[in-house]
């Protein structure tokens, strides 16, 4: 499974595009060690609330779910344990009518800019290893250790909403630059 692509939208939500490599074998029932380990490794998992169409807790869910909804339940998991959050929602999407098949949408909601991608990279790096049956590979306290220090770090950038407004154009600064022989620019 590969993160490609992060994108910051809104105010306080990412998108990621997620490629499984093989299309076939995107569902955690053709790797329940993955999610076994899973809530081994952090047992709040199984008091996350899921909206699933079969009404499963997310315990239950996860047992044969999309891996990219198991990621996305991750991310905010991990967010979760760096700093206190309210509440962080997300949603797992696929329309493969338009999308290569195996690509997925995952939407999650953050607070803090770095803690969220460092989040995403560390999920993504866990699910891996898990679906290798590599548990070994992941130092867990060490890696939350360092995630809370980059939440602390995220913490002190002032954060202010993004203002691209374009800049409004006037009918006098546009003649004004036309009859310098500028173009006008919006
Ligand atoms: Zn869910």
């Amino acid at each position: 499974m590969r993160v490609v692509e992060i994108l910051f939208y809104d105010t306080n939500k990412v998108k990621l595009v997620v490629e499984m490599p093989d299309p076939e074998r995107c569902t955690t029932d053709c790797a329940p060690h993955v999610p076994r380990s899973l809530f081994r490794l952090f047992p709040h998992l199984s008091r996350h609330k899921c909206h699933n169409g079969h009404g499963f807790s997310f315990k239950r869910e996860a047992m044969a779910t999309e891996v990219p909804h198991l990621l996305e339940h991750l991310i905010i998991e991990l967010q979760s344990q760096a700093q206190h959050h309210e509440v962080l929602k997300g949603e797992t999407q696929w329309n493969w009518r338009v999308d290569p098949r195996g690509t997925f949408h995952v939407h999650v909601e953050y607070e803090n800019e770095l803690l969220v991608i460092a989040a995403v990279r560390l999920a993504e790096r866990i699910v891996n290893a898990l679906d290798r049956h590599d548990v070994e590979a992941i130092d867990i306290e060490r890696e939350m250790v360092r995630l809370r220090e980059i939440a602390e770090l995220g913490r002190s950038f002032p954060r202010e909403a993004p203002q691209f407004r374009p800049r409004p154009l006037s009918l006098d600064s546009a003649l004004a630059a036309l009859s310098w022989g500028v173009e006008a620019q919006a």
